[in-house]
């Protein structure tokens, strides 16, 4: 099977060179192992933090090794008691076809209870950070107004969903596209929402949002972290989900000059990993999972073919060609 591999760590903009696809052999499993054929693979904005060595929350990539990433597949040989060939699972070896997985660390999926793309996205990781982010991280409430960047991409899109079904007195969502902004206000029931490639986020975000915010969700960073901080009602909580508009920098971006409207507004700005909120989990299946068989949350995947396009994908998701959760289909 085929696997791509770290071949230099890229500075700024990741190019084709920093990656290799490589033929890989593909062993049969020992004791306790499976051997998964993958079907789905994860392509996600944190991958970029991996391509680099700066110490973070989870291990780097190492050059000249494969790369890895949330992957759902078939069990094709089985060493382990509980997982049978024809099994699906999810977990985390992605960027290649055959993956040799320790069944400790497999996650038996169902594809008769959701598609298997979903446990990548809208009832997966991307999902449950939503979940977390806005119910827990930024204590929403009934009533609040809430605004969210990224607000088309697999997290975004959900934040806002929950926050209109939870009873948000209105939704701001801000994307890089007329395409993009559509489906926020048409499809996903948000109040208003505006390019931000349009004018600067500040100006866009007051007319969209004139009685201010409650909920900042922050995706992205920069003009729209400041421009949600100038934006913010009394006891307003910001959310630091993600800085996609970073992470290819290479010199640190400058803060937000505007910090000092947290006195008058006794705001907050908490970051969180979703990884710190397992106890969260089961809840999360059961209301998302049950909005999604209503047909109350709606979720847009773009779906990429072939493991020799996995990095093409990538690289969409930090240039902003996915609508909802990038998907590569083996
Ligand atoms: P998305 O599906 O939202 O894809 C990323 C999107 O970011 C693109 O589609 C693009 O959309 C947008 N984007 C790219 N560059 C910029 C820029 N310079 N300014 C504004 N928007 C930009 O990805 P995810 O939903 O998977 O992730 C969303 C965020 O959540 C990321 O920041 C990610 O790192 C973070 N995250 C954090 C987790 C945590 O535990 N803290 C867990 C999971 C995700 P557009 O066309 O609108 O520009």
């Amino acid at each position: 099977g085929r696997a791509w591999h770290l071949a230099s760590r890229p500075v700024g903009w990741p190019k084709p060179e920093d990656f290799s696809l490589v033929e890989t052999e593909v062993p049969a499993p020992g004791e306790g192992q499976v051997l998964v054929r993958n079907t789905y693979l994860s392509v996600d904005p944190y991958m970029r933090g991996r391509m680099s060595d700066a110490k973070s929350y989870v291990a780097p990539y190492e050059v000249g090794e494969a790369m890895q990433g949330g992957a759902v597949g078939e069990v094709v040989a089985s060493g382990a008691e509980g997982l049978a060939v024809g099994d699906h699972v999810l977990h985390g070896l992605g960027w290649r076809e055959y993956a040799l997985v320790d069944a400790k660390s497999a996650v038996k999926v169902d594809p008769g209870v959701a598609p298997l793309s979903t446990y990548l996205g809208v009832l997966g990781m991307p999902g449950f950070t939503a979940y977390v982010g806005l119910l827990r991280v930024a204590a929403f409430k009934e009533g609040d107004a809430v605004f969210v960047s990224g607000a088309a991409g697999a997290v975004g899109s959900q934040v806002g969903q929950i926050a209109k079904l939870k009873g948000a007195s209105r939704v701001i969502g801000s994307a890089g596209s007329d395409e993009k902004v559509a489906l926020l206000v048409e499809e996903y029931g948000f109040d208003a929402a505006f390019n931000y490639k349009d004018g600067p986020v500040g100006r866009q975000l007051r007319e969209a949002a004139p009685d201010g915010i409650d909920v900042y969700f922050d995706n992205v960073g920069g003009d729209h972290l400041e421009a949600a901080i100038g934006s913010l009602n009394r006891d307003g909580r910001i959310a630091v989900c993600g800085m996609i508009s970073v992470y290819n920098n290479t010199e640190p971006a400058p803060g937000p000059r505007n910090l000092a409207r947290l006195i008058q507004t006794r705001g907050r700005i908490e970051g969180f990993l979703v990884s710190d909120h397992n106890d969260l989990r089961s809840e999360f299946v059961r209301e998302v999972g049950g909005w999604i068989a209503s047909g109350e949350l709606k979720y847009r995947e773009t779906v990429v073919e072939g493991i020799e396009n996995n990095l093409e994908a990538f690289l969409g998701v930090l240039r902003g060609d996915n609508i909802g959760k990038m998907i590569v289909k083996l």
